[in-house]
């Protein structure tokens, strides 16, 4: 087992941050050099990293989560995040967190998934959306184990005759004629959503500035399924910021006309944040 030291902790904390999350393949290779290690030991030693991200208020259990992409070679990390005056099924899970990470981010292939604690039912069902789920080997404190092994007899898009997958979606052409930026058109359009059809995405800017982008991915047991709000607060949380004390500017929720679903559950979550944040809300 490799175990990085305090100061090491700090420095991949301070560059994870600067990347929202994202530790590039450059940055991998470096320190598995450094440490002398294999990729699928490097995960786990970097689960004290990403659960440095955790908002936990409710629970105070700080779950971390690191996702591998094959294609890229990069890693994601992912924590879970809680919003202490909302409903309990509101929260994101770290699992959900770092897969939605490397999903916005432009990963393709996520092959392994190191998790500091056993993945919740929710998060199996969650995983089990993912194109690679029949490929994907989970690592945890008391073993390896692939997804099927811990979801065995599962439900899936199949059985909802659902032939695409979470990471394997093409982006919808769709024509977008709404003054929103390039970036949040270009989100929507990858926006995973097979059962409501409802192209959802959102962009929250900060008063410095930085935009962060969230989408909505559905699940075939639908309660899985994570909201763009909840996305986009999730990365938000991997560049480090307190969702309770970032200074945010406004937040900007994008829906399919006919299909809209996600608005009253978007203004919940928005009492969490500091201050009386405004929600754009267009329909195309
Ligand atoms: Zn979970």
């Amino acid at each position: 087992m490799v175990i990085i030291d305090n100061k090491t902790e700090e420095y991949i904390f301070d560059i994870a941050k600067q990347s929202n999350g994202t530790l590039s393949a450059n940055i991998v290779s470096q320190l598995t050099e450094r440490l002398h290690c294999e990729l699928e030991q490097l995960q786990q030693a970097l689960l004290p990293v990403a659960a440095k991200f955790s908002q936990a208020p409710i629970s105070q259990f700080l779950v971390g989560a690191v996702a591998f992409d094959k294609v890229t070679g990069n890693m994601y990390l992912g924590a879970n995040l809680e919003f202490k005056h909302q409903a309990l099924s509101l929260v994101v899970h770290a699992e959900q967190a770092a897969i939605n990470n490397a999903w916005i981010n432009g990963a393709q292939e996520i092959t392994s998934i190191a998790i500091n604690a056993a993945p919740c039912g929710f998060c199996r069902q969650f995983m089990n959306e993912l194109s690679s789920a029949g490929n994907l080997t989970i690592l945890l404190p008391t073993g390896t184990y692939s997804l099927s092994e811990l979801l065995p007899c599962d439900f899936g898009p199949n059985d909802l005759g659902n032939a695409s997958s979470l990471m394997a979606n093409t982006a919808s052409n769709i024509n977008i004629d709404l003054p929103i930026s390039d970036a949040l058109k270009q989100h929507l359009r990858f926006a995973y959503v097979p059962y409501t059809e409802n192209l959802c995405a959102a962009e929250l800017v900060l008063t410095d500035g930085r935009a962060f982008y969230g989408r909505y991915a559905e699940n075939a047991a639908y309660s899985p399924s994570l909201s763009p709000m909840n996305s986009v607060l999730s990365q938000l949380a991997l560049s480090g910021e307190q969702l309770d004390e970032a200074d945010v500017e406004q937040i900007t929720l994008v829906e399919r006309a006919g299909y809209e679903n996600q608005k009253s559950v978007a203004q919940a979550v928005l009492t969490s944040l500091k201050g009386n944040v405004p929600l754009i809300h267009h329909v195309f």
